[in-house]
């Protein structure tokens, strides 16, 4: 088959690979939309650890099944699916309360690290265990689908959240991760969502998929104009998808007393906390990682148009163009807002 391996830090070639082989509970998917995501790209020179070369990335896909093994009941060829990027045990005691996400035994595709070497779906052809498909709705095109992922992420933390409908919300970081978490909070119940960013584009498109405003941080005082709308309390809920310190700080800044505040964002690995403020105005705030069976949830809302994904495809391209646009996305790029989701097409 044809693949876009990573080679060597910094490197990707487009070229042959060997078949995936199936075993008995398997099934052999034509992938027919990847997308490229930011942690695919921090991954290749190497500083993330998590995408130790020679490595197929990818795990942001959708196919239709080619092959399934003799132990596969529930799929059949011609199925369109898409995929939970971690492959969980299902036995662990995360797994059996339901949350996959934390398996103490999983293995993420597209990853290579210490532990383990997953290949994942910049390729013709992805071996993928049954218990993480999910099926994909006629209406729902493989590009849509490529967003499953993302957008089951996004729905995580907002399902962590238990809105209970009324509330106001902020979103901090208007990356991809922050547009499909403003355009959830929407859905799911939340009466005003603002968002605030760095970026003016961004904040516009927030506001073009329902963010009620959208405020610059660099020049709005934020929390100023959080407690403008709110009677002087702050927001109900703040997600933080950025995860540095002034974000952070942000979040504690604009929450209300005894809000809560959901951090997916993680790119600084410690941060200072405002731990008196957290105390003493009974705080709650949480982590949110990756996603545990909304993929279902997450179909079935891109089935229905609740949940807007064009505006937020930056790119089309066969896979053989894929070392271009990742390097391009290496190189800046990736900051850039005319970027938000490249997608690879590795059968066109
Ligand atoms: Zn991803
Ligand atoms: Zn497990």
């Amino acid at each position: 088959m044809k693949a876009l391996t990573h080679t060597s830090y910094k490197a990707l070639e487009f070229g042959d690979a060997p078949d995936p082989v199936i075993g008995p509970t398997d099934v052999l998917v034509a992938i027919h939309a990847c997308g490229i995501c930011g942690s695919d790209i921090h991954g290749m020179d190497g500083s993330s650890g998590r995408r130790v070369p020679p490595i197929i990335m990818g795990h942001e896909a959708a196919g239709v099944i080619t092959e399934v093994g003799n132990s596969v009941n529930d799929w059949k060829v011609g199925d369109r699916v898409a995929f939970d990027s971690i492959v969980f045990c299902g036995r662990c005691k995360s797994c059996r309360s339901g949350r996959t996400n934390l398996c103490s035994d999983r293995r993420v595709i597209g990853v290579s690290c210490d532990e383990y070497r997953r290949h994942g779906a910049f390729a013709e052809l992805l071996s993928l265990p049954q218990h993480v498909l999910f099926s994909v709705p006629d209406e729902v095109s493989f590009e849509q689908a490529a967003f499953g992922e993302p957008l089951a992420v996004a729905m995580h933390a907002v399902n962590r959240v238990n809105l209970v409908g009324g509330e106001t919300a902020l979103v901090i970081g208007a990356g991809l991760i922050g547009l499909l978490v403003t355009q959830v909070l929407k859905q799911k119940g939340a009466s005003q969502v603002f968002v605030s960013d760095l970026d003016v584009d961004r904040l516009a498109l927030a506001k073009k998929l329902g963010a009620n405003d959208g405020w610059n941080a660099t020049t709005e005082d934020v929390a100023a104009r959080i407690k403008a709308v709110t009677e002087g309390a702050g927001a109900d809920v703040v997600i933080e998808c950025v995860g540095a310190g002034p974000t952070i700080g942000q979040a504690v800044e604009c929450v209300r007393n005894g809000g809560t505040i959901g951090c997916i964002g993680n790119l600084a690995t410690e941060v200072d906390l405002p731990l008196q403020q957290l105390v003493t105005r009974e705080i709650s705030m949480f982590g949110s990682c990756a996603s545990s069976g909304e993929y279902g949830e997450a179909m079935a809302a891109l089935a229905a148009g609740e949940i807007q994904v064009e505006p937020l495809t930056s790119a089309v391209a066969e896979l053989s163009e894929g070392n271009d646009w990742f390097q391009k996305l290496y190189n800046g790029g990736e900051f850039d807002s005319s970027y938000l989701k490249v997608i690879l097409k590795p059968n066109c």
